[in-house]
């Protein structure tokens, strides 16, 4: 089974849903995680059971790069806002840094976690 960690800034929140909504069939086939608001907001929505970090700017991104660090994670989406700044901004390089260092595929808009997908969707075939 692939682990998949799901991130979502706040005006990308209501984006994740409908990239979550779009691939749901594949994402039920998964284990996945996310940050406790973008989390929450998929488990709200949608009956899946996504395991809720803490909040981004919290320390949700430091625990997601743990798991990264010690490959637990398979792949991350992180539909990042590019034009409003947080103030976690060193939480999310490191994040990012530290999938690149452990080789995780990584997704930070919506049409790259589409192909990240159909890459999860290939590898689950490939298993079967
Ligand atoms: P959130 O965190 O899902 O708790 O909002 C996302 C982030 O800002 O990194």
């Amino acid at each position: 089974m692939k682990t998949i960690a799901l991130i979502a800034h706040d005006k990308k929140k209501d984006e994740m849903l409908e990239f979550v909504k779009q691939h749901e069939a594949l994402l039920r086939k998964c284990k996945l995680l996310a940050t406790h608001t973008t989390g929450t907001l998929i488990n709200k929505t949608f009956d899946l059971h996504v395991n809720c970090m803490m909040s981004g700017p919290l320390g949700g991104d430091q625990q997601i790069g743990a798991m990264v660090a010690t490959e637990q994670i398979d792949c991350v989406i992180f539909l990042r806002d590019p034009l409003t700044s947080q103030p976690h901004e060193p939480d999310i390089n490191a994040l990012l840094r530290l999938c690149d260092v452990h080789n995780i595929p990584l997704a930070t808009n919506r049409k790259s976690g589409c192909i990240l997908l159909d890459y999860v969707a290939r590898e689950l075939e490939d298993t079967k």
